[in-house]
């Protein structure tokens, strides 16, 4: 995908360019990303984010951060606060912030001039009876009785529905729009309903609450928003958009535009579905490294960098489609190749014996912290008589091409000397438990004379080592697209998390603090758990394999 190309795809840029032409809005640009607080942010909400505030950015203009907080039940204050979190990591800044509760009196305001307009009516049809009047793609819906209810009574009722006169659910307000109409979002909506639940922040004020659509409109139109940027599925929703702000007099009427939304394979992007996994504990949290949440990726070690390159790369269209686990992945490669600092870390340990090296010494060995970046440094890592190695990179009947260390054979330690096995010793039921060994001094930082020695591998020094826990993260699920099953949790892969206990990670480590990332050499890249590690015990999340394709 060029940048040409997604410049170009961008459609909504082109339509602000237009407006701008237009001299609409007086050449301000204003969007806003208003999420609902009843669960933590994904990685869609995190296409929405950089583009509400990547479009604010480029147009010199603003992006507000919006509550849209009217669902009482679902929503709470530790989503809120894990919202704002994670919109500040993504790097944005909101112009303002708002909650759509803090209109709760303008809208209510405003719901009473519909009432006095004649557009808007108490209803006190019920729930079910309201979708058996409502009609269907094919067939008009029918009126109900308390349409044409008189304008004072209405407006008597909506200000007794508001001083908590009526039990819950015994009237609706409905805006009267056209119960024939071909579009079914304007079949006389409902636009406050009653609902005796605490709200996180206004208490018990109220115990209406307005719907979303009647809502998302007004509070738009009162920050003077110019683009409200939505999925596509609120395409059908536009009209009612454009009706309610057709007959109230509010600031401003903004222009909403819907895009695609993200869906990425192997995981879900529904915050009813990731609060299941949370609360059925199917994974350790809203922030377990597994889940496609922005806290969650944050944890396994993704960069913010890499995640906004990923929504810059799969671009905003009208159509939607399936991004492919692997292009997240590339993002986050990429960046950690380029700017992450190697270090050694052993996953399955093998003792190695250096006869020849004397018992106490220890040699600081400087080895540089990125191959292809000498400004990052140089570390010294200790290295002594005796080492550990990875089990696999020693073979005692190797398959054919093996580089690495044989019975009798040699290999390089990375960063240090030559090693030659002379001895495998095992246990009583025949594992190896250790290799003797010896090192060749003149090797350090050249190659011996008169021999090859091909293979490399890394290494911990058994005494200067620190003990470490690996957690390996495989994708959530074993199907690209899980929602299609019957039951999505069916679709959970079974080995998504594989856990490495008595791991031996390299001296330099002790210094790793949060966010510190690290490609392990030949192994992958991980972050440093800062959460979960521990006094002795250190632990690190794998962000993602050195290679695509890895996964299995
Ligand atoms: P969910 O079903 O996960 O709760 P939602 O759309 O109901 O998603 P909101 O909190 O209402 O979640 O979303 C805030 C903003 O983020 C909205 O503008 C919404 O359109 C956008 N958004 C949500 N999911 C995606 C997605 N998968 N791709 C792009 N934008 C998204
Ligand atoms: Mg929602």
């Amino acid at each position: 995908m060029s940048t040409d190309n997604q410049l170009s795809s961008n459609f909504i840029r082109q339509i602000i360019n237009n407006d701008l032409k237009n001299n609409l809005n007086n050449g301000k640009v204003a969007t806003r990303f208003p999420p609902e607080p009843n669960g933590y942010l994904h990685i869609g909400h995190a296409k929405s984010i950089c583009l509400n505030f990547g479009i604010a950015a480029e147009y010199n203009g603003t992006c507000n951060l919006r509550f849209d907080d009217t669902n009482p039940e679902k929503e709470n204050i530790e989503y809120m606060q894990a919202i704002e979190r994670d919109v500040q990591w993504l790097g944005f800044e909101w112009h303002e912030l708002h909650h759509a509760s803090d209109y709760f009196e303008q809208l209510y305001n405003y719901a009473v001039q519909l009432i006095e307009q004649g557009q808007a009516y108490v209803d006190s049809l019920s729930a079910e009876q309201i979708r058996a009047h409502r009609g269907t793609l094919t067939e008009p819906g029918k009126e109900s009785p308390d349409r044409n209810r008189p304008i004072a009574e209405n407006l008597d009722l909506f200000k007794r529905m508001r001083a908590g006169e009526f039990a819950d659910g015994q009237y609706v307000l409905r805006a009267k729009i056209d119960m024939a109409s071909a579009n079914i979002n304007m079949r006389d909506p409902a636009l406050y309903r009653i609902r005796r639940v605490h709200h996180h922040r206004t208490g018990d004020a109220w115990c209406i609450y307005p719907m979303y659509d009647y809502t998302h409109c007004i509070s738009d139109a009162l920050e003077n928003i110019t683009h409200s940027l939505c999925t596509l599925e609120f395409e059908d929703h536009r009209p009612l958009y454009d009706w309610v702000l057709d007959q109230l007099q509010t600031p401003s009427h903004p222009q909403q535009i819907e895009f695609a939304r993200l869906q990425l394979e192997y995981t879900i992007v529904s915050k009813r579905k990731l609060n299941q996994l949370v609360t059925e504990k199917y994974v350790n949290g809203w922030d377990d490294p597994r889940m496609p949440t922005i806290a969650g990726l944050h944890r396994a070690g993704f960069t913010p960098k890499a995640i906004r390159d990923f929504c810059e790369r799969i671009g905003v269209t009208k159509q939607n489609s399936w991004i492919e686990m692997s292009v997240l992945e590339y993002c986050i490669r990429e960046d950690l190749n380029e700017n992450a600092p190697r270090a050694m870390a052993v996953l399955h340990p093998l003792r190695v014996v250096l006869d020849n090296y004397p018992d106490d010494k220890v040699e600081q060995l400087e080895i540089s912290n990125h191959p292809q970046r000498p400004e990052l440094g140089k570390r010294n890592v200790p290295f002594s008589k005796i080492v550990l190695i990875e089990q696999d990179d020693f073979a005692e009947i190797p398959p054919a091409k093996f580089k690495r260390l044989i019975a009798g054979g040699e290999v390089r330690l990375r960063g240090s000397y030559i090693i030659k096995c002379n001895e495998v010793i095992k246990d009583a039921e025949g594992n190896i438990i250790e290799l003797r060994c010896t090192y060749d001094s003149d090797t350090l930082g050249k190659n011996p004379e008169g021999r090859k020695v091909k293979g490399v591998i890394h290494w911990v020094s058994e005494a200067h080592s620190h003990l470490a826990e690996l957690r390996l993260y495989n994708r959530l699920f074993k199907v690209p697209n899980p929602d299609n099953e019957e039951n999505f949790l069916d679709a959970l892969n079974p080995d998504s998390l594989e856990i490495l206990t008595g791991c031996r990670v390299e001296a330099s480590l002790s210094d790793a603090q949060p966010e510190s990332r690290y490609q392990f050499e030949r192994t992958g890249y991980f972050c440093f758990d800062a959460i979960d590690s521990v006094a002795g015990k250190l632990v690190f999340n794998r962000t993602v394999t050195l290679r695509e394709g890895a996964w299995e």
